[in-house]
């Protein structure tokens, strides 16, 4: 494995280490974030994801347990209904968080556990479980390379992740022919790497609800400052141990927690979610939390318009198409500057129609139309039944008719006749000439 502190982050795969510290923070909080990185052979996302188990912090765990009990909340089938002085009489250790790799040749059995059959036919009375890969990366971090050919020749590994991934903690199953299945609730983030442009193609192709099911998707890209290629080349990776470095403010950052996030801010994203059209709410919750972790890592205690800006491409880009990413951004960006209130922005998905020439008037030139309107239809009711519905009809249309002087006109019976000037389009005439009154139809 390549120690953490030879690798050399530049601006291409400077997202994945950002990514990487939310999940690890977040995960070490109890809620898991799911983070696939996308990008060609050799851009490093398999070394740089492997290589953080080095500075992945600690957790505390009921002794020995293979499931990594929480000693405040622990879940699996030999802790859960302890009492508080039991489980202090079993101890409660430091350990490194759990980080562990499904291969593609694991089995569904070695994936989720199965049910020891040898003990049972070996004649005692309790079925014993062999915890699987996902059980036992409980509050700590499950990695899969080339992800999307696991999905086309695994489906039904896919299946089990799918499950583990589907809620915040998630759950996995463990069945055996003739026994009653057991079921487990797993917190543990999951962490894929793949190449969209080799064989079997982009995992959003192969199973788009799996793609879905990632809170954070990166690109990678390749260096662009000489700087960075001539490190890489030297080896030499960063003349500060960028590990420690990590390590120290991950630990800081899990000690104090995700940042608050004021009400302003979740307007924000409640507008996105509405103005964007945005799929789900869970992607303006991920938005949020992952907004709120961001804040906690630069060593802040309230998230700001910043950390949505600088979380919402991995949160977004497999959510939406890229050009609204790109006008999510600039409308944040915006707003950060204070150039818009909260207005929807020209071209967004959901951009209001133009409002027609009449209706921009100022509010008193619309005020004064509007009481014109009433009027009219006030003194239209005076004269005929209620139901009547053509009161436009009874007044513009017939304007040179000669009609009673009281009742408005029947547009069935009265005769019509060319008007004396070129017609024109409604949103062409002048308010004034928009509605006229019983007097001036005279
Ligand atoms: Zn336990």
């Amino acid at each position: 494995m390549k120690s953490f502190e030879k690798l050399v982050r530049h601006e291409g795969n400077d997202t994945l280490f950002r990514c990487m510290e939310i999940s690890i923070v977040s995960t070490a909080m109890g809620v898991p974030l799911h983070l696939h990185a996308e990008g060609l052979r050799g851009t490093g996302k398999s070394t740089i994801m492997l290589a953080a188990r080095q500075v992945l912090p600690t957790i505390r765990r009921v002794r020995g347990c293979q499931y990594n009990c929480d000693p405040e909340r622990p879940h699996c089938p030999e802790h859960k209904d302890l009492s508080r002085a039991e489980l202090l009489s079993i101890g409660i250790e430091e350990v490194p968080m759990p980080f562990l790799e499904i291969s593609h040749s694991a089995k569904v059995g070695t994936v989720v556990g199965s049910i020891d059959l040898e003990e049972l036919t070996s004649g005692s009375s309790k079925a014993r479980l062999l915890p699987g890969t996902i059980p036992m990366a409980n509050r700590g971090i499950i990695f899969i390379d080339e992800i999307n050919r696991l999905a086309e020749t695994s489906p039904e590994i896919a299946d089990v992740l799918l499950a583990a991934m589907g809620t915040k903690p998630g759950r996995v199953k463990i069945e055996e022919t003739g026994m009653k299945p057991v079921e487990m609730p797993v917190a543990c983030s999951v962490w894929a790497a793949s190449n969209p442009d080799e064989e079997p193609g982009a995992l959003e192709d192969i199973r788009k609800q799996l793609a879905d099911r990632f809170d954070l998707t990166v690109s990678m890209g390749r260096p662009t400052d000489p700087s960075a290629i001539v490190s890489i080349l030297r080896k030499e990776g960063f003349a500060v141990p960028l590990g420690n470095q990590v390590r120290e403010n991950l630990l800081r950052a899990c000690e104090r927690g995700t940042a608050e996030v004021p009400q302003f801010l979740d307007e924000i994203v409640a507008q996105l979610y509405i103005m964007f059209n945005l799929e789900s709410l869970r992607s303006a919750e991920a938005l949020r939390h992952v907004a709120s972790v961001n804040a906690a890592l630069m060593g802040r205690g309230v998230a700001s318009i910043d950390d949505l800006i600088a979380v919402a491409q991995p949160c977004l880009r497999h959510r939406v198409e890229m050009n609204t990413l790109a006008q999510i951004i600039k409308y944040l960006a915006e707003l950060k500057e204070g150039k818009k209130q909260s207005e929807v922005p020209a071209g967004a998905s959901t951009t209001t129609k133009a409002a027609p020439r009449h209706q921009q008037q100022p509010a008193s030139a619309l005020d004064r139309l509007l009481s014109r309107v009433k009027e009219s239809m006030e003194s239209y009711r005076a004269g005929v039944t209620p139901s009547a519905k053509h009161s436009q009809d009874s007044k513009g249309g017939a304007s040179d008719s000669g009609g009673g002087a009281k009742k408005p006109l029947d547009p069935m019976t009265t005769p019509l006749a060319a008007p004396p000037r070129v017609a024109r389009s409604i949103p062409d005439l002048r308010l004034d000439e928009l509605v006229r009154t019983e007097e001036e139809l005279r």
